[in-house]
């Protein structure tokens, strides 16, 4: 499975105070912020690095630079990990992917997507909620689309539905995710989850 859960008491504790009904917005966007820190560690560990060479006070010695980065936020949950992502990368390019779930069927319909360049790049991608892995799919098609080839995909909640659709659909994708949950309910929602997670972010409902 491409999947890779955090395994560390931070993530735990913010993961923690998501979930809490009672986190207000104003505590749930930190929270998100201090949650991706660990997700974005843990999803370029391998990533690519370019040397040169450096003068310390000392002496010479190899330098690393990073290769370059791009985010793209899936509208509107994303944009709870791009400050986080945009802090420790900053060179990041960032790009949007609008999508809306059709309510019935709980199928991806696109309204927006406006990637950066994406050749050369390992392309992260901010997706919350891995509810029925219908979004997740359609963004990582999109930027396979455009030209990625390093993809990454940043979930704080995985549900073991979306997982097996990612692993069917884009098997070598691997995705980083805060928690595998246990299901999903009649509505599509992550169990026990933590709700919608553009609401909580946003104070809409
Ligand atoms: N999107 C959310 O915000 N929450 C879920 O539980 C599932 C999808």
């Amino acid at each position: 499975m491409n999947l890779t859960v955090l395994d560390h008491p931070l993530a735990k504790h913010y993961l923690s105070v998501l979930r809490d009904k009672d986190t207000e917005p104003e505590g749930f966007r930190a929270a998100a912020r201090r949650l991706t820190y660990s997700l974005v560690m843990e999803a370029t560990r391998d990533l690519e690095l370019t040397e040169h060479e450096i003068q310390t006070p000392l002496e010479k010695t190899t330098g690393h630079q990073l290769t370059p980065v791009v985010a793209i936020a899936v509208l509107r949950a994303g944009l709870g990990l791009l400050d986080a992502v945009v802090e420790l990368i900053p060179s990041v390019k960032v790009g949007f992917a609008g999508v809306q779930r059709n309510e019935e069927t709980a199928e991806p319909v696109e309204y927006y997507f406006k990637p950066p360049d994406l050749a050369e790049a390992s392309v992260l991608i901010l997706e919350p909620m891995l509810a029925t892995g219908g979004s997740l799919s359609w963004a990582v098609s999109k930027v396979i689309e455009s030209g990625a080839t390093d993809v990454r995909c940043l979930c704080v909640v995985a549900a073991p539905e979306g997982v097996q659709r990612m692993n069917r659909e884009h098997p070598n994708v691997r995705i980083f995710a805060a928690s595998l949950d246990r299901d999903l309910s009649d509505h599509f929602y992550i169990q026990p989850g933590l709700g919608d997670m553009g609401d909580r972010l946003f104070g809409t409902q």
